[in-house]
């Protein structure tokens, strides 16, 4: 079941024409969504298991809709993708991160990168580097303090991928391939991307357990990430089984329920605070 109070509960697979029916009012009323205020940044802490410290957040987007309730991202920012609404809600997300990163700035309790997600039409816009530097102006965020998360499915036109890469790392911003091992991307490349971490998909970290195969994986991508200089995260890591055999391999830094769920703002300097001390 969706998580939520959404006003359709079935216990029955929706036909062709209840999911086309559905897409379409989720398109209709994403339109109105953005100037309703209707979305809102979750943050969930990246821990460095080492030290025990938090070490940064990833913002990850939630919509509250009158009308459906709260709808997952993995639903609606596909269907924003196939229109120009991916541009104002990614400029959105983009925004407010960093108008957050500002307030907790000012309160000065921490001070730790926050990553936002890019979906592919975003990151290939020719005026999403002006759009950033811009935001980077109006909240004065630190760009070395702004993580630009891209999946690894993104780059398989690698020329494209390589310039717009370059023209983002040019305003000083750090970038993480995300999902990284489920999109066939080439290794080859990998080394010329200018990008700063991997993030292991978190398909690989829940079939350590039971898959030897989703094991060897990750070690691989472990290894492979250490011998390019990249810093490397785990995600999805919800056991202790799952952290003691990342840290065993050499992955330090670690996000995922285990730690802690995505977190309203309000809540992220108690945590941070919380953890920090041992708690
Ligand atoms: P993602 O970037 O791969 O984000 C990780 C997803 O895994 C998040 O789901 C997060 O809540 C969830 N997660 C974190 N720890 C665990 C865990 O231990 N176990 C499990 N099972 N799940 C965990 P969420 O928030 O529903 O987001 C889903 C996807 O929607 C994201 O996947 C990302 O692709 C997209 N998304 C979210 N926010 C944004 C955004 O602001 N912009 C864009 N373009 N896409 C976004
Ligand atoms: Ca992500
Ligand atoms: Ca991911
Ligand atoms: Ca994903």
């Amino acid at each position: 079941a969706k998580e939520g109070g959404g006003n359709r509960c079935q216990s029955f697979e929706p036909s062709f024409h209840e999911q086309i029916q559905r897409r379409i009012t989720i398109e209709h009323n994403l339109r109105k969504a953005i100037e309703r205020k209707e979305f809102v940044l979750h943050y969930q802490p990246q821990i460095d298991t080492r030290t025990n410290r938090v070490i940064g957040l990833e913002s990850l987007i939630r919509w509250e809709s009158p009308e459906f309730g709260r709808i997952s991202p993995a639903e609606f920012i596909p269907v924003a993708e196939e229109s120009e609404l991916i541009y104002l809600i990614g400029e959105w997300a983009l925004r407010e991160a960093c108008h957050q990163n500002a307030r907790w700035q000012e309160e000065g309790r921490f001070h730790v990168p926050i990553a936002v997600n890019l979906s592919s039409r975003q990151f290939y816009d020719q005026k999403l580097k002006e759009g950033i530097e811009a935001i980077l102006t109006e909240t004065g965020m630190d760009p070395q303090y702004l993580v630009l998360e891209i999946t690894e499915s993104m780059t398989m036109h690698v020329q494209k991928a390589l310039s717009a890469l370059r023209s983002l790392k040019s305003l000083g911003v750090h970038v993480a391939m995300d999902d990284f091992g489920t999109g066939y991307s080439s290794l080859a490349y990998l080394k010329e991307f200018p990008i700063d971490k991997l993030k292991i998909d978190q398909s690989f970290v829940k079939g350590i357990r039971h898959h030897p195969a989703n094991a060897s994986i990750v070690s691989a991508i472990i290894s492979m990430a250490a011998s390019l200089n990249l810093e490397i995260i785990a995600e999805g890591v919800e056991t202790m089984e799952q952290l003691v055999f990342l840290g065993g391999q050499g992955c330090g830094v670690m996000q995922g329920y285990w730690f802690s769920h995505p977190l309203e703002a309000n809540r992220v300097p108690d945590f941070i605070a919380k953890f920090n001390a041992g708690g």
